[in-house]
């Protein structure tokens, strides 16, 4: 094989890129993105670097020396606007390219608030890049009243970073519960409580049914195009002159699906990560994966780095087969949240107390095995039920539970 092209310049792709040249392939490898940055770290955006304790240069995954090194061309800038897969060309701006093998590692977007709900205002924002996170934070400095749309990790964050920056914020959930989509009950409890300490408003089980500016929450027809507040499903209303949707994303998969690849929930990829088409792969937030009888997309950096990797081993001729050690952190406040593994389908949870002040860890069983493991600033219990869970082992849960047992002990039974 000749020439890889990697569509997408995000943590999957540097990822293929990376492993590739650490496989020993000496030929052409292309990444092409379209934000014109260096790969980059995305988690810090809605954390440290939102808040302003951590700089841009800190968020390159390598410098740009690294690239040229390693012979890697980097297209920053270079938007793969359509492939020809019967051709293996991609096409872009003014020019098109051959490859041999492609990868499609295009991540995902923002899911965005339909205008009937938005009304076209100013002062809404998503967050996926750097440009969304330096726009956030100037919103900051001059907003007053902060409406979070959406209680999942990045919803959480965001109220936590509001909240640092000395600003009222309302979160709404539509569910019953926040994180519900990724966490069990135990969990959404431990991060509401401590959310409503810092000062956050929440509110669960109420809906955004439509935001408004100056003048219309008194009922005027027409505002000042800014938004100032928001009408919510309960009848209730909140001022607001900054809002921030973290309702989810939408995989990118037009690329591949204008190609005539096969997408199922995102580009769909056997259990060696290569797409419907044998010279294409996919990796990353864009991709699902057969899991369970069924298909699986995650989005997590876990999964860019490993799914990447998997990709570049196959690229080289490997047989591997991509099976997914989820792994996931989230930053609020003092609380460090890591989880392993995936709870869905648990029919048990139990609870263990950690060795510091509001340590916890909660530990998902299936049908009598452990799926999964939250722990909040608590990263032993994390790494213990971390190595558990990828050896498929399961510890008795009377043992978990017993702050007698020594988490370490739980790796010898
Ligand atoms: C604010 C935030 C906080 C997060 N926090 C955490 C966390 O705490 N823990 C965790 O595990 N995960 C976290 N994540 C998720 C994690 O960052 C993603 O799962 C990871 O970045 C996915 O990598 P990716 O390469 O698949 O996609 P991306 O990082 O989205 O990269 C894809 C790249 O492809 C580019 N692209 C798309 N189409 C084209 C095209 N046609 N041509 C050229 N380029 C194209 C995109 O612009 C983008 O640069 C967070 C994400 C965000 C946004």
């Amino acid at each position: 094989m000749k020439k890889v092209a990697i569509v997408g310049a995000g943590l999957a792709g540097f990822s293929v890129a990376r492993k590739l040249r650490e496989l020993g392939f000496s030929n052409s490898i292309s990444l092409y993105g379209d934000e014109g940055m260096i790969p980059y770290d995305r988690p810090p955006l809605s954390k440290a670097y939102l808040l302003g304790e951590t700089g841009r240069e800190n968020l390159e995954l390598r410098a740009d020396s690294f690239f040229q090194q390693n012979e890697i061309g980097l297209f920053a800038q270079k938007k793969v606007q359509r492939i020809d897969a019967e051709s293996k060309k991609l096409y872009f701006d003014g020019g098109d390219e051959q490859y041999d093998a492609l990868v499609f590692a295009t991540g995902a977007t923002v899911r965005q608030l339909p205008e009937s709900v938005t009304g076209g205002l100013q002062g809404v924002y998503g967050l996926r890049d750097l440009r969304d996170a330096d726009n956030i934070a100037k919103a900051f400095e001059n907003a007053k009243n902060v409406l979070v749309v959406g209680g999942g990790y990045i919803g959480l964050e965001l109220a936590a970073a509001a909240i640092k920056k000395d600003l009222n914020v309302t979160l709404v959930e539509a569910a019953p519960r926040i994180l519900q989509r990724v966490a069990a009950e135990p969990t959404s409890d431990y991060f509401r409580q401590l959310h409503q300490s810092k000062g956050v408003d929440i509110r669960e089980d109420v809906g955004l049914q439509r935001l408004v500016s100056d003048g219309q929450l008194s009922g005027e027809q027409v505002g000042n195009g800014k938004v100032s507040g928001a009408e919510l499903s309960d009848g209730s209303t909140v001022e607001a002159d900054c809002v921030l949707v973290g309702v989810g994303i939408v995989p990118n998969t037009t690329l591949a699906e204008d190609a005539g690849i096969e997408i199922n929930g995102g580009i769909q990829t056997d259990e060696h990560c290569r797409t419907s088409d044998p010279s294409i792969w996919a990796a990353g937030d864009c991709a699902s994966f057969p899991n369970n009888g069924g298909w699986l997309r995650l989005e997590s950096v876990g999964n860019a780095i490993d799914m990447g990797e998997c990709v570049a081993e196959n690229l080289m001729g490997g047989e591997r087969i991509y099976v997914a050690k989820p792994w996931f952190w989230s930053d609020q406040y003092e609380a460090r949240l890591q989880i392993a593994g995936l709870g869905t389908g648990h029919d048990q949870i139990v609870m263990r107390p950690g060795e510091k002040e509001g340590a916890i860890s909660h530990w998902y069983y299936g049908a009598g095995k452990l799926l999964a493991v939250d722990a909040v600033n608590d990263s032993k219990a994390y790494m213990v039920g971390r190595r558990l869970i990828e050896a498929g082992r399961t510890p008795d849960p009377a043992l978990v539970v017993d702050v007698e047992t020594k988490l370490t002990a739980l790796l010898k039974n």
